[in-house]
């Protein structure tokens, strides 16, 4: 089916209009008409060619809401009009020991992401939401409830989800110090969810002028990295850092504010390797660790958790047409707090 897009061509071409290929359904896929899509600092750095390996052109988008328009004959939870979601895998082999333990996203033989992955079927690349309408096998498919703002909705598929999977990993709750490290799409879910399991929370920020949002949001405390004193009142005493940082920075800072058998997380994957110095992580005890967005159940956890506490992105809603202009804003970490594309801006064009 020939569908509507947004890709970048080149390393350091603009995203401009394009047409892709979606596969006719097979008995278990979803067609989904994209309503909303939103704008992850990954897309950022794939179309820009930041991790190598882009595959061009590449159309990013893993952030996507929609509604149901066509279901394979197999398709047992879904039915046209339905609202529905997809984040940032399509697909996984079904039977190693990660995808076994509904942990797909670290699938042995490699997740299909939703864009610049391996189409199974069609052969090429995938293709992801910066478009009007995505096919996607039933089980990777999420469901969404009616009475969600679907704009605000729609970073949980990428921001949320990557945040709340550590959080929840590392036993993130009451009598914790917890801190958040960057004030963008990740960190600002970051700070809502450590705040919803009822943590303290203390966001780290370079922004001076966010100080105020990261108190609204959520955080106890907003320290400005910068503020070398402020830094100093926090050595040794966090149980748990979530970084979700785009770009090169000290992470050595950050790992001597954790105390005994704390432990920092990197969800940020900056271009860049970061280096540790040792005696940062043997004295007391530290562990400095990873994690990659979550597993399909828990995303759907994840959703139903945040429709129950009416948990949502704070977004600033743009056209299609802003997505260069968009990416810009990214860089200088000017966004408050994801860019949600209107995908009706792809179809009225
Ligand atoms: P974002 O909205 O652009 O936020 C990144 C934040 O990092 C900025 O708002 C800024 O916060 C801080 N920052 C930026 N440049 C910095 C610098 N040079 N030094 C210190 N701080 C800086 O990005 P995002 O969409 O949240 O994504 C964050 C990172 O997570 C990206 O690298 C993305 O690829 C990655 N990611 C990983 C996963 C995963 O599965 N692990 C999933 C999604 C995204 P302040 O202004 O508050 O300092
Ligand atoms: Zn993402």
């Amino acid at each position: 089916m020939p569908t509507k897009a947004y890709a970048a061509s080149s390393p350091t071409s603009s995203l401009a209009p394009f047409t892709l290929n979606r596969r006719d359904l097979l008995p278990t896929d979803v067609a989904i008409e994209i309503l909303y899509c939103g704008v992850c600092h990954s897309d950022l750095h794939q179309a820009r060619n930041e991790w190598s390996g882009t595959i061009y052109p590449c159309v990013p988008g893993h952030e996507i809401v929609g509604r149901v328009t066509k279901v394979g004959a197999q398709v047992k939870r879904f039915k046209p009009g339905d609202l529905a979601a997809v984040g940032c895998m399509v697909d996984s082999c079904g039977v190693c020991k990660s995808c076994k333990r509904g942990l797909e996203q670290y699938c042995e033989a490699f997740p299909t992401w939703t864009y610049n992955g391996q189409d199974k079927h069609l052969g090429g690349p995938t293709f992801g939401g910066y478009s009007d309408a995505i096919v996607v096998d039933e089980a990777f498919t999420l469901r969404i409830s009616d009475k969600v703002n679907l704009a605000a909705t729609a970073p949980l598929l990428c921001a949320g989800i990557t945040t709340y999977s550590p959080l929840r990993h590392w036993k993130v709750g009451p009598g914790k110090k917890v801190g958040v490290v960057g004030l963008g799409g990740l960190g600002h879910m970051a700070v809502k969810f450590a705040r919803a399991f009822g943590a303290h929370v203390v966001l780290f920020t370079t922004s001076p002028r966010k100080v105020e949002d990261g108190l609204r949001l959520g955080a106890h405390e907003v320290v400005v990295s910068s503020d070398a004193n402020q830094m100093a009142k926090h050595q040794r005493s966090f149980d748990f850092i979530i970084d979700a940082v785009s770009a090169d920075h000290d992470i050595n800072a950050y790992l001597s504010l954790l105390g005994l058998d704390g432990t920092l997380t990197l969800v940020g994957a900056p271009e860049k390797p970061l280096p540790v110095a040792a005696f940062n992580l043997l004295l007391p005890r530290r562990s400095f660790a990873g994690s990659g967005i979550g597993g399909i159940a828990e995303t759907q956890e994840m959703l139903d958790f945040c429709a129950e506490h009416e948990i949502t992105s704070d977004v600033e809603v743009i056209a299609i047409q802003q997505i260069n202009e968009a990416y810009e804003r990214l860089l200088k970490g000017d966004v408050r707090y994801r860019f949600v594309i209107d995908m009706a801006s792809l179809r009225d064009a």
